[in-house]
């Protein structure tokens, strides 16, 4: 099911009338990269009085355009065991669990009883609005359990009380470490919920691409002005289409790019500790040049410069890394703290400017 590289599935935040729903699903399904349509039936809403999604009659409007476009595909949020029945009445094809729902337990346990023996309808299960990495593996663990064989995970980002630029901050470490303990699980990036802002959406789309990721869920409506839900981060069927073209997907290698970007996570982490250490060692410097000042020593001492170059190299040597590669390196350090004696930079905290 969820094989295909990259795995798009697009549609609107929610069904609001038949013509809209047709005019989106009309368009997508001609776009031979689109694998399913996304389409909200009962919408999570923080506060009351909003609009709640249109319910069962919805799903009947699927079902007519099941019809009519007899190879599309169909997702719908469930996240009650009466969404599922209903789901299930009408055939809807793949289900999804929201963020709200998969971060608690006695919701993600009330629903998977419902799903089992059932039949096997593949689910794709959001992050928890949190980043708790574990809360997200538990809901999918619990659908594993039961016996559900196609699942997908979708990162739709972090609340986040600082503005981190975006409607919900990314946390990419957070998918990553999923990956890294569910290795054969498919992870879709939803970057309109990421967003929170049609423009910005393409470039959190690319940023999934770039990372690997194994899908996209992006939301697209006919006339996203006058979207009921999520309406500043819809995109126009145009603007789908655009971002479709333009994207640039990287080669399938899924575990040597993971295997990679932690390897480069620690090459970060010592390169900061390579400038610690010089920061460190040019501050000693420039205590030993206060103490050559104040008892009229010379910068330049050839025999402790000796010494330090050859004890540098021998252990180089020992360690196995190119002796010519250390010396080059130590004359240059070496040149940097003469260079701070001289130009009596010591006598500030600052370095000279060059
Ligand atoms: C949605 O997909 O429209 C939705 C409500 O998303 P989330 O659960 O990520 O907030
Ligand atoms: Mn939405």
């Amino acid at each position: 099911m969820f094989s295909k590289r990259p795995f798009i599935v697009a549609g609107p935040c929610s069904i609001e009338s038949f013509d809209q729903l047709k005019k989106v699903v009309q368009h997508l399904s001609e776009n031979n990269k689109v694998h399913l349509i996304r389409c909200g039936v009962w919408k999570p809403r923080t506060q009351p009085g909003g609009f709640e999604g249109m319910g069962e009659v919805a799903l009947r409007w699927i079902a007519d355009l099941k019809n009519i476009f007899p190879n599309t595909m169909f997702a719908v949020e469930v996240a009650q065991p009466k969404h599922i029945e209903l789901c299930l009445k009408y055939n809807i094809d793949v289900f999804w669990i929201g963020a709200r729902t998969s971060g608690n337990p006695f919701s993600m346990s009330e629903l998977s009883e419902c799903i089992k023996g059932v039949n096997n309808v593949p689910i794709m299960i959001k992050n928890p609005p949190f980043p708790d990495v574990k809360l997200w593996a538990g809901a999918i663990e619990r659908m594993k359990n039961i016996g559900v064989e196609r699942i997908a995970a979708i990162h739709r980002g972090f609340y986040s009380h600082n503005n981190c630029g975006y409607r919900n901050n990314p946390l990419w470490e957070i998918p990553i470490e999923l990956k890294r303990i569910m290795p054969e699980l498919p992870i879709i990036c939803d970057p309109s919920h990421i967003a929170g802002d049609a423009k910005l959406v393409p470039t959190v789309a690319q940023t999934a691409m770039d990372m690997n990721f194994d899908g996209l869920m992006i939301e697209v409506h006919s006339d996203p002005q006058l979207a009921l839900t999520d309406k500043h981060q819809q995109l126009s069927c145009q603007e789908f289409d655009a971002l479709i073209n333009k994207l640039n997907v990287k080669n399938n290698n899924t575990s040597a790019d993971i295997e990679l970007s932690l390897l480069r996570k620690n090459i970060d982490a010592l390169d900061d500790e390579l400038l610690q250490t010089l920061a460190k060692r040019f501050e000693i410097v420039r205590q030993i040049a206060k103490i050559k000042n104040s008892n009229n020593l010379s910068v330049l001492q050839i025999d402790r410069w000796n010494e330090v170059l050859n004890k540098t190299i021998c252990k180089a040597e020992e360690m196995k890394i190119s002796t010519d590669f250390i010396r080059k390196i130590m004359e240059q350090i070496h040149a940097e703290s003469v260079r701070i004696q001289c130009n009596n930079e010591w006598k500030s905290d600052k370095p000279a400017k060059e």
